[in-house]
């Protein structure tokens, strides 16, 4: 894989809502579709590299884009891939598909196991002379917040080009190194703009804590931390089947040709906008930051078409 120095494009897009808006298209970072677990692997895959790792164990369900990537590239590089995914997720996805394709070793328990069945996993195969490189799910940790400082710079670098300034950052928040690396970013520049992380599933308290650990842990502490950590959790209902996910993904199909999914994209997209309707933001430059999952795009994709999810 060689997207090391490779800058996703910003796209200027329309007036929205009285706005000028842009969309950082993370989704087209060229490799295994690209997204922000295609940015997160790159430092994983110089570790194992680095270490002469020879098998993988990770975790994730059955539409991870994150389990996608990392599947790809153990199979591109002959490193054998396990995947460790919660039987209460276990759909049937494009993402899920990919992953037989490239040979990945599933298995499968109830989501209460996992923490064992991992530490087991890597026992067994420890045990029969392998090399295991444990990547967390979602690509946590700070090699995933790092990926996330460096699509800081990269917004900072195009503003400074463009003569331009992002008073908003939108994006998905799930496992919380995206919207840690960005938090980063902004504390170690010093600027004063609104980083929105639109939650995907977890609930505030919770969800929010572990984008702060995640923060706290690449960084160390600081009183403005707390402040910059902005997590929206109004949006999670928001999603498969749902005719409000739906229509926002044909809208922005439609208008932009751009693909979104109704697990990640979708909702942060839907969220953004409820939120700039309900705080009457006005005449501001946002960005989105388009995280990837195109995969799911064509999941849904049945969905729209045919009421079919999978
Ligand atoms: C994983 C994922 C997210 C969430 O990113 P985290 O770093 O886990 O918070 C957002 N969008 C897409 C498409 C993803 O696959």
């Amino acid at each position: 894989m060689n997207i090391e120095n490779i800058v996703t494009p910003i796209q200027k897009l329309d007036e929205f809502l009285g706005n000028e808006l842009y969309m950082k298209r993370d989704d087209l970072l060229p490799f295994s579709f690209g997204g922000n677990k295609a940015r997160k692997a790159v430092y994983f895959f110089e570790e194992i590299k680095k270490g002469k790792y020879n098998c993988v164990v990770t975790y994730g369900s059955g539409s991870s884009n994150h389990v996608r990537v990392i599947a790809n590239l153990c199979a591109s590089s002959n490193i054998e891939c396990h995947v460790i995914a919660p039987k209460e997720a276990f759909k049937v996805t494009n993402n899920s598909k990919m992953r037989e394709l490239f040979g990945a070793k599933v298995t499968v328990v109830p989501v209460d196991d996992v923490h064992d069945t991992i530490e087991n996993k890597i026992k067994e195969l420890e045990s029969e002379g392998k090399k295991v490189y444990f990547i967390p799910g979602g690509g946590h940790g700070n090699l995933g917040t790092k990926a996330y400082v460096d699509c800081y710079e990269e917004i900072k670098q195009y503003e400074k080009e463009n003569n331009v300034f992002f008073d908003y950052i939108f994006f998905a928040s799930g496992t919380g190194t995206t919207h840690a690396g960005l938090i980063v970013g902004k504390l170690q520049n010093h600027d004063d703009r609104a980083i929105i992380g639109i939650s995907i599933a977890r609930p505030a308290p919770r969800g929010r804590n572990v984008v702060l650990e995640s923060v706290r842990e690449y960084m160390g502490d600081s009183p403005d931390i707390e402040e910059s950590t902005v997590f929206v959790d109004d949006y999670r209902g928001v999603g498969y089947g749902d005719t409000v996910s739906e229509q926002v993904i044909k809208d922005v199909l439609i208008r932009y040709g751009i693909p979104l999914d109704e697990t990640y994209t979708g909702k942060a997209f839907y969220g953004m906008r409820e939120y700039i309707k309900t705080k009457e933001i006005k005449g501001k430059k946002i960005l989105f930051i388009h995280t990837g999952g195109t995969p799911l795009f064509f999941d849904s994709l049945n969905g729209l078409l045919y009421g079919d999810y999978n």
